[in-house]
């Protein structure tokens, strides 16, 4: 018998595996779970790692998504009690998204990263490393969902953004706060998101095709109407509160005829309103020709959510009735 956590490591390769032959060339990923370990001290829990892609993170796609999920359910059968995933922080918002919507219970997925590669000064994946196993090692992580740790932060993935492209700041939660900190090596909880049902992952998630928009001053969208007939979903991500030139009213309003097209911001944070503006173009004109309102989501994870409802065949209702819960929209 063993009281310590029981931890299973995921590497998905990123710059936190990155080097490159020489110290002048680029970086790509190469570094295992053994040599991400090598720049811990030791450390006291059970731990099984398993090496599971080795991509920069825009190569991730749904087909990887998937697997992974798969793979981490597999260890939770197995008895891990915490899970650690490694990857690039360029798609980390959105893949963290797609885990905590789909894989249901109390085990904590931590996912994390790096923001300088280890061959820079200063590199911090291995501060990355350990906060992400001090936090899925802790008990009071038990229900979290899966989040993400990163300069001894906690974010929610339902929050999480990655905000600057180089600062090992780079991530944090617009719409809300870090949920914990790592503070001399322990966890301190701040807050607690509520758990999600889990959503299915049908077959169907690595042939759909959701596409998204940002409006764009002065953009007529002429060229909006051959991209879309390639999609199975739109998200637009309009001005401020979920606004588009009155040209493209149109358009949308006969696109969301035919397939879910989904309202968000392209603002960063915030949501989309309901009843402030009436003009053409405007959250209430979209909203009463058919666009469903992403709420507090941004653009990018209102794709992953259209993403996996739309393959796993959900109708118009239930797409509102779930975008509705999860942007938070708290008017009818
Ligand atoms: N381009 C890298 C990636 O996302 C950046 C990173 O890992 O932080 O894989």
């Amino acid at each position: 018998m063993t009281d310590k956590p029981k931890l299973s490591m995921l590497t998905l390769g990123g710059t936190i595996a990155m080097t490159a032959a020489s110290a002048q060339g680029a970086v790509v990923p190469k570094l295992d779970a053994a040599d991400l370990l090598a720049t811990l001290p030791e450390l006291e829990i059970d731990l099984v790692t398993h090496d599971f892609r080795q991509l920069p993170s825009p190569d991730i796609g749904f087909t990887d998504l998937a697997a992974l999920a798969e793979k981490i359910e597999q260890e939770i059968a197995d008895g891990a009690t915490g899970i650690v995933v490694t990857q690039g922080t360029d798609t980390i918002e959105e893949s963290s998204y797609f885990l905590d919507r789909t894989i249901g219970g109390d085990v904590p997925i931590v996912m994390t990263g790096a923001m300088r590669h280890p061959q820079q000064a200063g590199p911090d994946g291995p501060a990355n490393l350990s906060a992400a196993m001090v936090v899925a090692a802790d008990p009071q992580a038990r229900g979290l969902g899966t989040v993400v740790v990163m300069s001894d932060e906690v974010h929610a993935a339902r929050y999480v953004r990655k905000s600057h492209s180089t600062s090992t700041g780079a991530f944090t939660s617009p719409n809300a706060a870090p949920i914990g900190h790592i503070v001399e090596q322990e966890l301190v909880l701040l807050s607690r998101p509520r758990p999600y049902e889990p959503l299915p992952r049908s077959p169907r998630l690595t042939e759909t095709s959701i596409g998204m928009v940002h409006a764009a001053l002065g953009d007529d969208g002429d060229w909006l109407r051959p991209f879309a007939e390639h999609t199975d979903g739109l998200v637009i991500a309009g001005f401020g509160g979920g606004h588009v030139p009155s040209r493209l009213v149109p358009l949308l309003a006969e696109l969301a005829e035919a397939k879910p097209v989904v309202l968000a911001s392209r603002t960063s944070s915030g949501p989309v309103l309901t009843r402030t503006y009436g003009y053409p173009g405007s959250e209430q004109d979209l909203l009463s020709r058919g666009l469903i309102n992403a709420g507090f989501l941004d653009p990018f994870k209102a794709r992953v959510l259209l993403h996996v409802l739309v393959s796993a065949g959900a109708d118009r209702a239930e797409i509102t009735r779930i975008f509705h819960d999860s942007g938070e929209i708290s008017v009818s």
